[in-house]
């Protein structure tokens, strides 16, 4: 485990956040050689500034998006944006600002750690950096934010509630990392983590979440 890149990580990008406790995590026993992932892995974190860094995440999601685009044809898909945000106090404003605005289906037990408002055409993505440092290691994190790009660009897809949502998702995640997940991961339930609310405005934008802590 590169706990010392993960540290240089939390260094460069934000050293001042508090850690943020993550009962639940997304983590991979072997890594496969030659995998997107372990070039992932390669990344030289010590050697990039903030900027770079965000700018490595933001080609990690061109794959992802590449990817979903080869595998499920989505007929039509928004532009999109990414919006890296620091830490979880300013996120989390966010957030609340955009649930008055807009329709929020099912809502996330706990801090989330992504979330997507998107109509049609236009779609951004805000990325609680926070919660991601607070991962354990840099193997994870990067999973992680694998795992949470994908979540989103599936609602934008259209493809329906958290639960279908997960369950479409495990088996492209698996396949876009190359290897298996632990089963309790793929099983989890989305009623365990997400809560059903009334319906918001009609024609208003949506705004989904992705939340990976245990309550
Ligand atoms: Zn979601």
């Amino acid at each position: 485990m590169r706990k010392l890149h993960k540290k240089t990580v939390h260094s460069v990008i934000a050293a001042e956040t508090s850690e943020m406790k993550h009962e639940r995590i997304t983590t991979l026993g072997k890594i496969p050689k030659e995998g997107r992932l372990e070039r992932y892995l390669r990344e030289p974190y010590q050697e990039r500034t903030r900027e770079e860094i965000f700018s490595f995440w933001e080609s990690i999601f061109k794959e992802c998006l590449e990817f979903v685009i080869f595998k499920l044809k989505p007929i039509s898909l928004p532009r999109f944006r990414l919006n890296f945000v620091l830490d979880t106090k300013n996120y989390e404003e966010i957030e609340k600002e955009h649930e008055k605005a807009t329709i929020v289906e099912e809502e996330a037990k706990s801090p989330s750690s992504a979330f997507i408002v998107h109509n049609r055409f236009r779609a951004t993505i805000y990325v609680n950096v926070e919660s991601l440092l607070a991962l354990p290691n840099v193997e994870s994190l990067t999973l992680n934010l694998i795992e949470t790009y994908l979540h989103e660009i599936l609602h934008a897809c259209g493809i329906g509630d958290e639960q279908t949502t997960h369950d479409v998702l495990m088996p492209l995640l698996e396949e876009f990392v190359g290897t298996k997940l632990p089963e309790d991961r793929k099983n989890l339930k989305a009623s365990d983590y997400y809560k059903k609310r009334s319906r918001g405005k009609l024609g208003a934008p949506k705004t989904d979440r992705r939340n990976t802590d245990k309550k």
